[in-house]
């Protein structure tokens, strides 16, 4: 309930405003059901507890939701800090692989070593732990790096100034490290990756907006249908047994299968509408100034397009595919993830009743 009072911006008095209020009413109603008083005194301080606990727990989310917001802010402005991500990735990538050669001179130099420099306080560690972490909050391979730093640090680098050269374990553990460096590499290279991605919030592969602006339409969206009295519906589409495509013709075949299935939704809507790749095979389409009639519509009319494009493959080969959709109207409810729900919903119960299909929302008229 924090979260969702953080992301409809609720303030927080009025949250202790309702308690004061429902605690009130209890209150009122135990006294009046006439309890014996070691009974009413035990359910006071019950009621009392819980709804202590309640409000404490609720502050604690909403506080973590704000400061997620805030956090992303400040990598916004971390990244205008950091002038040209080019450079820096290329520069990232050179430091980790001179660490690697520091390590390696250290061991040729010294028959057992005491000390080897550790990656954590080499140039790349801090820059890591310092801009790069901020940079990329929320990427999942953050924690992958400090997980990373941490074994490198921690486990590979003290077992590797014990090991005796001539011991075979050595160069076992000589392996270990060169692929924890490959693989941090490989992390680093992909954090900037995503980071273009993110900054221009467009999925890389079908050139849809990707989920980065999500929440900030979707409460725009909300805001205006609440001042305007304009309606607007959520469209969640998910391809039918994708996996199916990428098992027989290739993860290739299956990505040109997802830039024309995106092709062919783009087609379909308005240029005030907006089209989100959502997931891998999921598409979420606002579609804006639409009855719940209008959207069903529109919604098969999506539905029979996928169905009847023959997607064409690199190898020149063609498919056929199905889409099953769920449509969820927006219906008055402030919180944009309770209609993203609705949808999930509806497209789990398309799914579940054949594929193919459109189902609407519960509730929705
Ligand atoms: P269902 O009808 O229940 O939706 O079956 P499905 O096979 O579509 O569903 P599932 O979620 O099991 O599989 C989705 C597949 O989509 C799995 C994943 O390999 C594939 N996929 C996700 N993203 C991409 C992508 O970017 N490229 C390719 N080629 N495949 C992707
Ligand atoms: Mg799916
Ligand atoms: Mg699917």
């Amino acid at each position: 309930m924090g979260e969702v009072h953080a992301r409809i911006q609720l303030p927080i008095y009025l949250v202790a405003r309702g308690a004061r209020f429902l605690k009130g009413r209890l209150l009122v109603t135990l006294l009046r059901d006439g309890l014996a008083p070691e009974l009413a005194e035990a359910a006071l301080v019950t009621i009392g507890d819980l709804f202590d606990l309640a409000l404490e727990l609720m502050a604690e989310s909403y506080v973590r939701d704000t400061q997620r917001v805030v956090r992303s802010e400040e990598a916004f402005r971390l990244h205008a800090l950091t002038q040209n991500l080019q450079v820096e990735r290329e520069r990232q990538r050179f430091l980790l692989a001179s660490w690697g050669q520091e390590v390696l001179f250290t061991l040729h130099r010294e028959q057992s070593p005491q000390v080897l420099p550790a990656l954590r306080n080499a140039e790349f560690g801090l820059w890591f732990l310092h801009k790069g972490s901020n940079l990329f909050d929320g990427a999942p391979e953050v924690e992958l790096v400090h997980a990373a730093l941490q074994r490198i640090d921690e486990v590979l680098l003290p077992r590797l100034a014990r090991a005796n050269r001539q011991d075979p374990a050595h160069a076992a553990l000589l392996v270990d490290l060169q692929s924890e460096l490959d693989n941090l590499q490989y992390l680093v290279q992909m954090l900037f990756e995503r980071h273009v991605e993110l900054e221009s919030g467009r999925d890389a592969l079908t050139r849809l907006l990707n989920r980065r602006f999500l929440p900030a339409i979707l409460s725009r969206e909300i805001q205006l249908a609440q001042r305007q009295r304009l309606a607007f519906a959520l469209l969640l589409l998910d391809l039918d047994h994708f996996k199916a495509v990428n098992d027989r013709h290739g993860h290739d075949a299956g990505d040109a299968v997802l830039q024309q299935a995106a092709g062919t939704l783009l087609n379909q809507v308005r240029s005030s509408d907006f089209v989100f790749r959502y997931g891998g095979e999921e598409f979420l389409v606002v579609l804006v100034d639409v009855t719940p009639e209008q959207a069903l519509q529109q919604a098969d009319k999506i539905r029979q397009r996928i169905a009847t494009h023959r997607y064409v493959l690199p190898n020149g080969a063609e498919l056929s595919l199905t889409a099953s959709l769920g449509v969820a109207p927006y219906s008055g409810h402030p919180d944009y993830q309770y209609l993203i729900n609705q949808a999930d919903a509806a497209l789990y119960r398309a799914k579940r009743e054949g594929r193919n299909r459109v189902c609407l929302a519960a509730g929705a008229t």
